[in-house]
């Protein structure tokens, strides 16, 4: 006798739409013979199966288990319906009807279509386009919701008849794959030169990886732009490319054809392979190895190199022929963003590329490649984010306080990103570059715009910076109807960590960085902040120095090292016999003195990120820098492996005294004592410093949970000092998982902030 039906109702919500859902559901409800329904509707996937008790139960407990890979289910709610004798299992027609469906973030190809890419018998062999329901673009190509072929960038390609076939079949990979395409049917790549002529060649990848070979500088549009890609190991055709794109010395990352060819460039353990090789297809800053065979100019005195593997069927087949690590940068001039539509790259990058590798599906949205740089972290390996937008945009960040209103969150000055947030979600755009680009710009208005439509949004309150010259909080300024939430930089940047980690608890939060305003009139940036997503009290600081030509010091460190060593030493200062203080000119020297004295042009800081530039330019490294954080960076590369010292800093009263640092620098300068020395000793000095502040706050709040944030924890030597020290003295340690320590975190900490305090009552 069969056992009685069962029959339920489940809703499904999360990223479950265009990401191969439907079909998988239909066939795991066939195969466990079940009867039943699966629809797309507004909220999420709707299912109702119907069979025997275990089989339905088997099915509920496999669904979030075995999903695809690009699903991101959310929540599952299922009840008990009255059985219909239902035996059939069928794909019902979707409900328009509801709130807007969540979209996937771009995938990297999946195995399946790589198998067909490469197979000869296959009618999508050699194909750049090939995709399925598991991989290929999604954000970077929808225009707007629903996702449907409709709304994307594949609106102008119609299916042939076998892409049709796929399409329509719920048993096919392919059923319902918005982005099916075929070489009868899809979008085609082209070469053209710089003056955009179409270059005759049989097949336009093998034209491109032999121009390459050659050493042309080539750009090649990828999924959210283009990127410029030459040979790695040529010294010449990388100068040249330096000098075309006018960048300096800022590293360039490198594609490389598998996790093998990685492992020739960088020491691989096994978090940086599956960072690697994850869906996201970031690029992994990792150690370099000495022997490498990549060119020095690649990444001039980094310790690090980037690398990523191919994550469209069109690099792989470009890596697969040249077998071999290319750079691939993004495809601007210095620090415009990256271009992406074919006649604007033509336009902006005409005098950088010889050639260009081209295609006709559009880009609907510009994004750029993520970046992750391992660490170690209370033992365990893992990927710190550094820039969070291809492969991550637009999947949701959980608010550990949902928010009884709809909030805007629109970032900082550089680095940018903004965000939207409904309920217990928030939505990060994208990384958007520096609002001071006119195009950077306009990108961040298209950006909120465009979530906001996404995710239906419809903002009650704005959440913004304090600090009133930046270009988004005077763009938050002019939006009368909202609910104006001011959140203080540094307070950000905690709220963010805190986020990241979903937590909202009272922690003592170590914000360090470059510049963030503080609500004194001083530029805040050594901060130590006992803080909650409600509200903060500084509790610690960096010693206040003067920032003498504001700006210009943060372009040349010559005058932080002057104003370290005016500080230390007043009048004295000239006279130290040290190489810094004999190559600052005489002029220069007493331009800084005054301008410190008098306060002239010289606001006061506490910026950790400063008294890293100092330091840098103490030791010999640079006393001017072509991009934020160079000196820093160059400061970390070049410290020795172990410190066997610190310096002697004194702490009054939570202020910490950045002078006796750099006294500790210049007596070992004059002692000279290597400056890799040097540099081991500060990084562990400043760590040692994180370790005794937060003893003290423990001794006086009982508070035992920091909360490490801020662009100068991108630096690994100091992360992860840091965090051994803190971990031994039995600390709890929250660091940064999906969001970057730095300002491209910012939108996310603003969001969290207006939620508490808008479900608190209050906007303050
Ligand atoms: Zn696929
Ligand atoms: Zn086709
Ligand atoms: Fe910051």
């Amino acid at each position: 006798m069969p056992s009685p039906a069962y029959r339920v109702h489940a809703l499904i919500e999360g990223t479950v739409q265009g990401v191969g859902f439907r079909p998988y559901v239909y066939r795991l409800a066939s195969a466990l013979r079940l009867g039943g329904w699966v629809r797309n509707d507004g909220g999420g996937v709707r299912v109702e199966v119907e069979g025997a008790a275990a089989d339905v139960q088997a099915f509920l407990d496999r669904i979030v288990r075995e999903s695809p890979a690009l699903a991101d289910v959310a929540s599952v709610t299922a009840d008990a319906v009255p059985a219909r004798g239902e035996r059939r299992f069928t794909i019902a027609a979707s409900d328009a009807a509801g709130a807007a469906p969540a979209i996937a973030a771009d995938a990297a190809t999946c195995a399946a279509c790589l198998g067909e890419l490469f197979d000869p018998h296959d009618r999508r062999h050699r194909y750049p386009f090939i995709t399925c329901t598991a991989c290929g673009p999604r954000f970077t190509i929808a225009r707007a919701v629903p996702y449907d072929r409709a709304r994307t960038t594949m609106a102008a390609f119609a299916m042939c008849a076998a892409c049709r076939a796929e399409y329509d079949d719920p048993a096919d990979r392919r059923f319902h794959a918005e982005t099916n395409a075929c070489p009868a049917c899809g979008p085609r790549v082209a070469l053209v030169g710089a003056d955009g002529g179409a270059i005759a060649v049989p097949d336009a990848l093998s034209g491109d990886a032999r121009a390459l070979r050659d050493g042309a500088i080539v750009a090649v549009k990828g999924l959210g732009g283009f990127h410029l890609a030459c040979r790695a190991d040529d010294a010449g055709v990388i100068a040249r490319l330096r000098a075309r794109k006018r960048r300096a010395a800022k590293p360039f990352a490198l594609m490389v054809p598998d996790v093998a060819a990685a492992r020739t460039l960088v020491r691989l353990d096994r978090a940086a392979a599956a960072a690697l090789e994850s869906g996201a297809r970031p690029i992994v800053l990792a150690p370099r190895r000495p022997d490498a065979p990549v060119a020095a100019a690649v990444a001039p005195r980094q310790a690090d190199l980037g690398v990523l593997l191919p994550y469209t069927p069109l690099h792989h087949l470009l890596l697969a022929e040249l077998r071999q690590p290319i750079v691939l940068t993004s495809g601007n001039v210095t620090d415009e963003p990256i271009a992406h539509e074919n006649a604007d790259a033509l336009a902006r990058l005409g005098g950088i590329a010889d050639l260009f590798l081209v295609h006709d599906r559009g880009i609907a949205v510009r994004t750029d490649d993520s970046v992750v740089r391992m660490a170690t972290v209370a033992g365990t390996r893992r990927a710190l984010p550094i820039r969070r937008a291809r492969g991550w945009t637009p999947l949701p960040v959980a608010l550990p306080v949902a928010t009884p209103a709809p909030i805007l969150a629109v970032g900082g000055e550089l680095k940018s990103t903004c965000a939207v947030a409904r309920g217990g979600r928030a939505w990060l755009t994208q990384h958007l570059g520096d609002l001071g680009d006119a195009t950077a710009y306009r990108a961040f208005r298209e950006a909120l715009d465009h979530f906001q439509r996404l995710f239906d949004v419809v903002p009650a309150a704005v959440a913004h910076d304090l600090h009133p010259g930046y270009r988004s909080t005077r763009f938050a300024a002019t939006l009368g109807d909202l609910v104006r939430v001011a959140v203080q930089h540094h307070h950000a940047h905690v709220a963010s960590c805190l986020a990241d980690n979903g937590i909202d608890r009272r922690v003592l939060g170590v914000a360090w960085d470059g510049t963030g305003h503080g609500p004194d009139g001083t530029v805040w940036g050594g901060e130590f902040l006992l803080a909650d997503l409600g509200a903060y009290t500084r509790v610690g600081r960096f010693e206040a120095v003067p920032l003498p030509g504001g700006d210009a010091a943060v372009r040349e460190p010559w005058r932080m090292a002057a104003a370290f060593l005016g500080a230390a030493y007043g009048a004295e200062a000239t006279s130290l016999g040290i190489d810094a203080v004999r190559r600052i000119d005489p002029a220069a020297w007493r331009v800084v003195a005054q301008a410190a004295a008098h306060g002239l042009n010289a606001p006061r800081t506490s910026s950790a990120g400063r008294l890293f530039d100092a330091v840098a330019c103490l030791v010999g490294l640079r006393d001017r820098v072509g991009f934020e954080a160079q000196g820093a960076m160059e400061l970390e590369a070049l410290a020795a492996p172990e410190a066997d010292r610190v310096y002697a800093v004194a702490v009054d009263a939570g202020v910490v005294r950045t002078t006796d640092v750099v006294r500790g620098v210049v007596e070992d300068l004059l002692a000279a004592v290597a400056p890799a020395t040097i540099a081991a000793r500060f990084h562990a000095t400043l760590a040692g410093v994180i370790v005794r502040v937060a003893e003290r706050v423990r001794t006086e709040t009982g508070i035992a949970e920091v909360a490490l944030s801020g662009g100068v924890f991108q630096n690994v030597r100091l992360l992860e000092a840091a965090t051994a020290g803190l971990a031994a003295r039995g600390f709890g340690v929250l660091v940064h998982r999906r969001v970057p320590p730095n300002d491209g975190g910012l939108a996310l900490g603003q969001a969290a902030v207006a939620a508490r305090r808008l479900a608190d009552g209050g906007a303050g």
